[in-house]
């Protein structure tokens, strides 16, 4: 039931597997993505993807702002015709602590999607929201921050790391 959904952590599994394409669009969808938004907010995070959540759907909640107007829903997310590169910092919901520099391209990119009632939509973002885009949709093919960081990161988080796998055998 969504009203138990809560973000899970890294190593949890869950975090690993690639989605699978959303193809009910029922009630249930809809109640899912409206407590994802509502977790994003009370962890004051700007996206949060439905592995996160333990789900293995593709969908994801983005807000990019922190204005309940910009809450945006995104199902089945393509994205494409990607520009630029640029470095910034990223933290992840289920990885507490960890800050990652990332380069991708976030000058234009094109997002293909289906709302809540599958509807299909189309936007082409630039900066900050692409990046957040990006982050989720690595979510969605069970790619981590982690998975895209350096060797001095690695060095940096290995005892963290290390912190959170103890925490979740412990919590099994
Ligand atoms: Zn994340």
């Amino acid at each position: 039931m969504p009203d138990d959904l809560r973000v899970i952590l890294y190593p949890d599994p869950r975090l690993k597997k690639k989605s699978v394409p959303v193809k009910v669009f029922d009630d249930n969808l809809r109640k899912t993505a409206l407590r994802m938004l509502e977790l994003m907010r009370e962890h004051e995070g700007v996206g949060l993807a439905a592995p996160q959540v333990g789900l293995n759907i593709r969908l994801f909640v983005v807000n990019a702002t922190g204005k309940p107007e910009d809450d945006k829903i995104y199902v089945n997310p393509v994205l494409s015709e990607a520009d630029g590169d640029e470095e910034f910092e990223e933290g992840c919901l289920s990885l507490p602590d960890i800050k990652v520099a990332i380069r991708r391209p976030t000058e234009r990119v094109k997002m293909t999607a289906q709302d809540l009632d599958g509807q299909p939509f189309e936007e082409i973002g630039e900066g900050f929201i692409t990046r957040i885009w990006q982050h989720e949709n690595d979510h969605l093919n069970g790619i981590m921050i982690i998975d895209r960081m350096g060797p001095v990161a690695k060095l940096t988080y290995r005892k963290k790391l290390r912190e959170l796998e103890e925490e979740f055998e412990e919590g099994k």
